[in-house]
């Protein structure tokens, strides 16, 4: 094999490996038809423009292939945040956000641990009065757009005020907290409803946008159910239902400290 066609062998397998990862990313948020929808329009302007060189109907679909790349990322700005996301978050870059992360202090675990740990009282607490609560809680990309479609709070993270927040008479109740560089930032924030198929009928909207957010972006998302009291976890575009305490404690150590 000469040098050209390794070449092309190489090519081939990144234009596989970026089609699977999109395909994957458009399955998680419900948007599949769309991935296959744009995969047929590419073939048949392949076949009408390129290869069967058909001149009217590849000047129309000249047109719509100009803007159609812009199009799509104006739809799709969420998913493409989300796989430059997962780009980066891989393992073998890890050398290089070390690099450019701040130089945190050694006792930056110990800090994460002591902001998670209100968290999961709070939930222990709400889960068994059955107090619906949903917390979403910032990894790497920021939530900024988020936390404006509620109500900013900024204070410090606390589980008195996590269960007060989300007290069924409390004006503040409705829609998703968001917590971020250790702080409560703001509740009653409007998130992402997520389309996906595969979330069991019994789960409703506070389920489905903790697994719309998750899917968007990289946060980690809590839900306590009103209806059965069970906690819920979404991360990465999948849900977990039905976690004790000590495995959500657990989890969230895992996502939060290691990230
Ligand atoms: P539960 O098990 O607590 O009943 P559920 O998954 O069945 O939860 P719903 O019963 O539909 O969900 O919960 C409705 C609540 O979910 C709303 O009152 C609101 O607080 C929250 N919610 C619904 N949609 C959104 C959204 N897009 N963003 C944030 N919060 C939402
Ligand atoms: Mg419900």
């Amino acid at each position: 094999m000469d040098s050209f066609s390794i070449l092309d062998a190489f090519d081939i397998a990144i234009a596989a490996l970026l089609l699977f990862y999109i395909y994957r990313i458009m399955k998680e948020s419900g948007t599949l038809k769309v991935f296959f929808g744009v995969l047929a329009f590419i073939l048949v302007w392949v076949v009408t423009s390129v290869i069967l060189d058909m001149k009217l109907i590849g000047t129309i679909l000249d047109k719509f292939m100009s803007i159609g790349l812009l199009v799509i990322v104006i739809l799709f700005q969420d998913q493409i945040k989300r796989f430059l996301v997962e780009l980066g978050d891989h393992k073998h870059w890890s050398f290089l956000r070390k690099i450019f992360r701040h130089s945190k202090p050694t006792d930056g675990s110990l800090s994460a641990r002591q902001h998670i740990l209100p968290i999961v009282y709070a939930c222990m607490n709400m889960s068994k009065t059955h107090t619906g609560a949903l917390i979403v809680i910032q990894c790497d990309m920021p939530l900024d757009s988020y936390e404006r479609s509620g109500d900013i709070i900024d204070a410090m993270i606390n589980s008195r005020l996590i269960e007060n927040i989300f007290f069924k008479n409390s004006p503040l109740h409705d829609g998703a907290m968001i917590i971020a560089r250790d702080r409560i930032k703001s509740a009653g924030c409007i998130l992402p409803v997520s389309h996906d198929r595969n979330v069991p009928r019994a789960l409703g909207l506070r389920h489905r946008s903790a697994l719309g957010i998750s899917q968007a972006t990289d946060a980690v998302a809590v839900v306590v159910s009103e209806e059965t009291g069970h906690i819920s976890i979404a991360h990465k575009g999948a849900l977990t239902t039905r976690l004790t305490t000590s495995e959500l404690e657990r989890r969230l150590s895992q996502i939060i400290i290691s990230e």
